[in-house]
């Protein structure tokens, strides 16, 4: 047998204390993650990983620590019948390295086709903590503000990760009705072959730990809710129903896991005036019969607020529309504008008098 330096292993010195040796295991363990090592060097880290977590369970416990101090660097093994074994080793030390629980987890079914119970890539995912949710927001805004685009502070509620338990939700130990693995097996006896059955441990729903003390702050769910205020910036020519997302800025997510999306879906205030159909917008316009007629000149305000003229030909019909280039709603791209549309609805006088009076009976002699 080799003889084994566990200090020297796991790069601490004889004196080092639990959290001295604590940390230079969790700095192993990533460093010799399976994520972290192309495949050609896995078998070398397979072997690496191994002899830091046999150097860690001895070291770090004081009971074997002292019988290995005694009989120094030789082979511990043989001498004490200890034998390093990775089921003992992953329910003794699983909750002291809560945040890495899983990828310890994984390393050991990869690596070493360790089966905790899990299995396949069904139990990873199952695994793998769960990203915050997406927030979705919904912003009112006149359709001056969609025009010329916009910058609003809103206000919305988020959860964030806890500040008094760090988002863990209480202090956690290794599952004791699954003991980590997150599944448990049924075993049933039928003409007596042996079925086994396995299911999501129903005590931490398959994560492997369990609260025993819930934070008070929180009650045990990790995340608190937070009053948040934010920035978004509202392009000119969005149209109601489009979002702009704000990245990272929905719920966090639990035990670090990354925060979800905030959404900030856009709704078009109804306008007095301007109707939007796409880039376009439509507008009514009143006119007098003799207007019609004769056609005339008339400003209006757009959308912007710039003042517009509107040629009106002679001899336009009720109900016929002008189109006006370039008018209309900003597009979102930067490229100009859409159109404006005007709907002419010819106003036909109810009473007429005086004068106005004889000279439409003077017209309607001429015939018109
Ligand atoms: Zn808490
Ligand atoms: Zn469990």
């Amino acid at each position: 047998m080799a003889k084994k330096d566990y200090y020297e292993i796991l790069g601490v010195s004889r004196d080092a204390t639990q959290e001295e040796i604590k940390r230079a295991y969790r700095k192993l363990v990533l460093k010799y993650h399976p994520d972290r090592v192309p495949p050609e060097k896995k078998k070398e880290a397979e072997e690496k990983f191994k002899e830091i977590s046999e150097a860690y369970d001895v070291l770090s416990d004081p009971e074997k620590r002292k019988l290995y101090d005694m009989y120094g660097t030789t082979d511990f093994s043989q001498q004490t019948g200890y034998n390093f074994n990775w089921q003992d080793f992953f329910n003794t030390h699983s909750s002291e390295f809560s945040d890495i629980f899983r990828d310890l987890q994984d390393i050991l079914e990869n690596l070493f086709g360790f089966n905790f119970g899990g299995g396949g890539t069904s139990t990873r995912t199952r695994r793998r903590r769960a990203r915050g949710q997406n927030i979705l927001y919904k912003l009112p805004l006149t359709l001056e503000e969609l025009a010329r685009g916009v910058e609003k502070e809103i206000t919305y509620n988020r959860y964030v990760k806890c500040p008094t338990c760090g988002g863990t939700g209480g202090k956690k130990r290794v599952c004791s009705t699954c003991n980590g693995r997150g599944t448990i097996i049924r075993t049933s006896r039928t003409f007596g072959f042996l079925f086994q059955s396995q299911s999501v441990c129903p005590t931490c729903g398959g994560t492997g730990e369990e609260l025993y003390e819930k934070c008070p702050t929180c009650n045990g769910r990790g995340l608190i809710l937070k009053q948040e205020k934010v920035k978004v910036k509202v392009p000119a020519g969005i149209m109601g129903g489009q979002r702009v997302v704000i990245r990272g800025m929905g719920d966090e997510g639990k035990e670090g896991a990354p925060a979800g999306d905030l959404y900030v879906e856009i709704e078009e205030k109804p306008h007095p005036v301007f109707r939007r159909s796409g880039e376009d917008l439509h507008m009514d316009m009143d006119i007098t019969v003799s207007r019609a007629v004769l056609g005339d000149e008339v400003e209006i305000q757009d959308i912007l607020g710039q003042k517009t003229k509107i040629r009106i030909p002679p001899g336009v019909q009720h109900g016929e529309t002008i189109r006006v280039k370039g008018k209309g709603m900003p597009r979102v791209d930067g490229r100009g504008r859409g159109d404006l549309i005007v709907h002419l609805n010819v106003k036909i006088p109810e009473r007429v008098n005086g004068r106005a009076k004889k000279l439409f009976e003077e017209l309607k002699k001429m015939g018109y």
